[in-house]
C-alpha cells in the first residue's frame, strides 16, 4: 500500500515547524511521501535534508492545489477530522485498500472535504493537533510495525538506555561521495587492520578511541572522490566536515599522508601552509595502516622500499620511526598484525 500525506491550508510564516512536524512525522511511521499545497522551499529543504542524513525513500512536494492533485489520485482519501467516525471502527476496512491519501489541515478545511473523503476519520473526537492524529492514524494503519522499518540511512541511532548511540553508514558516505570501488575496497582493508593495531595496542595498556579510529579509517581516502593527488587528504577533511564529524576524525584524515608531512614538505607539495604530522594515537594508527594496505596488505620492509624510491630518504625515515613507535605501543612488532591479516585474506 502507498500512503501518500496531504497537508491543507498551510500558512507559510504560521504553520512552517508544524508542517516539518507532519512530514516528518509521515516519514518515521511509514508514509511514503507528502504533499504541501502551498509552495515552501524552506519546509522542502529541512524534510530533505533528514532523508538524506537518516535514509528513506521519503519524498516532499509543495505547491500542488488539492483539486489538482485528487484527480489524478487513483486510491482512496481518508481525511483525519475530529468530526469522523471512530479510528479503531473503520480502520479494519482501510487497511484493505490499495494505496491512501491521508489529509490533515492546518486552517479550518472546505466542506468538501467531508466529501470527497472515502473516510471521515477521528482519532478520538476532541480536537487536538495533526502531528497527533496522523502518528495514531498511522499506528493503526500499521499494526505497530512502523516502529521496525529500517531507513538505511547515513546515521542510524541505535536505542541506549543513557547517552547517545550513532552509528554512521561509513560506506554510504563513500559512495555517495562519488569514490571507485578500489577506494572504498581499501578504505575497509584499512578499517581492518587499523582496528587490529588499536587491539594491540589498547590489550598493552594504553587508550584508544576505536570509534574514531573506524571512522576516520573509512573516510581516510573519502577526498580521493575529488582528487587522488596529495590534496586528497585536505579535501578529504573538507567533505567530512559537511557531514558533521568531529576535529578528532577530520584530524585523522588531514594527517594520513605517508607517515606524516610537515609544514616544509607541504610547502612543497603545494598543500595549503600546515603541519600535517599525525599526532594522537588514532592519527597514527590509521597512517600506518594505510602504509601498509595498498591493494593488498604489505610487510613493512616492503612499504619502506616503495618510499625510499617515490617519496626519498627522509619520507623512509619517518615511516620507520612511526612503525617503531606503534610495534613499541603495541608490545609486537606490527608486521606481525599484518602477517595475521594476511593469512584471514587468503582463506
Ligand atoms: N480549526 C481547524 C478546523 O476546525 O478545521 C482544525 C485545526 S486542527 C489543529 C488541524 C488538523 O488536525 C485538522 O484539520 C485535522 O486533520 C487534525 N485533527 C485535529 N484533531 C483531530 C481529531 N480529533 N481527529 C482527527 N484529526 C484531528
Amino acid at each position: 500500500m502507498v500512503v501518500v500525506v496531504y497537508r491543507y491550508g498551510h500558512r507559510i510564516a504560521r504553520d512552517k515547524r508544524i508542517t516539518t512536524h507532519v512530514a516528518l512525522v509521515a516519514r518515521a511511521f511509514g508514509a511514503d511521501g507528502i504533499i504541501i499545497d502551498t509552495r515552501d522551499e524552506g519546509v522542502e529543504q529541512s524534510v530533505k535534508k533528514v532523508v538524506e542524513k537518516f535514509g528513506g525513500n521519503f519524498f516532499i512536494k509543495s505547491g500542488i492545489e488539492w483539486k489538482k492533485y485528487i484527480k489524478k489520485w487513483d486510491g482512496k482519501i481518508v481525511h483525519l477530522t475530529m468530526y469522523g467516525e471512530r479510528v479503531d471502527e473503520v480502520i479494519d476496512e482501510i487497511k484493505k485498500c490499495k494505496d491512501l491519501l491521508v489529509i490533515v489541515g492546518a486552517e479550518k478545511v472546505p466542506p468538501e472535504f467531508y466529501e470527497i473523503a472515502d473516510y471521515n476519520v477521528a482519532i478520538g473526537n476532541q480536537p487536538h493537533s495533526e502531528v497527533a492524529a496522523l502518528a495514531i492514524f498511522m499506528h493503526f494503519l500499521t499494526e505497530g510495525k512502523w516502529i521496525e522499518k529500517e531507513f538505511d540511512g547515513i546515521v542510524k541511532i541505535m536505542p541506549s538506555k543513557k547517552g547517545k548511540n550513532v552509528k554512521y553508514n561509513y560506506e554510504k558516505i563513500l559512495q555517495l561521495e562519488g569514490c571507485s570501488k578500489a577506494v572504498i575496497e581499501h578504505c575497509k582493508r584499512v578499517k581492518k587492520l587499523a582496528i587490529e593495531i588499536a587491539k594491540r595496542i589498547a590489550e598493552n595498556g594504553i587508550k584508544v578511541d576505536f570509534d574514531a579510529v573506524e571512522a576516520g579509517a573509512m573516510l581516510h581516502d573519502v577526498g580521493r572522490a575529488k582528487t587522488h593527488g596529495i590534496m586528497h587528504i585536505v579535501e578529504g577533511a573538507n567533505i567530512a566536515a559537511k557531514y558533521g564529524f568531529s576535529k578528532k576524525i577530520l584530524d585523522i584524515i588531514k594527517h594520513h599522508g605517508g607517515a606524516g608531512i610537515d609544514k616544509e614538505e607541504a610547502k612543497k607539495l603545494g598543500l595549503p601552509p600546515d603541519d600535517y604530522t599525525p599526532r594522537s594515537i588514532e592519527e597514527m594508527i590509521v597512517a600506518h595502516a594505510d602504509n601498509l594496505t595498498g591493494y593488498r596488505y604489505r610487510k613493512f620492509e616492503d612499504a619502506l622500499k616503495e618510499f625510499r624510491r617515490k617519496a626519498g630518504e627522509r619520507a623512509a625515515k619517518k615511516l620507520k620511526e612511526l612503525h617503531e613507535k606503534l610495534s613499541r605501543m603495541a608490545g609486537i612488532d606490527i608486521n606481525e598484525i599484518v602477517e595475521k591479516m594476511k593469512k584471514e585474506e587468503r582463506k
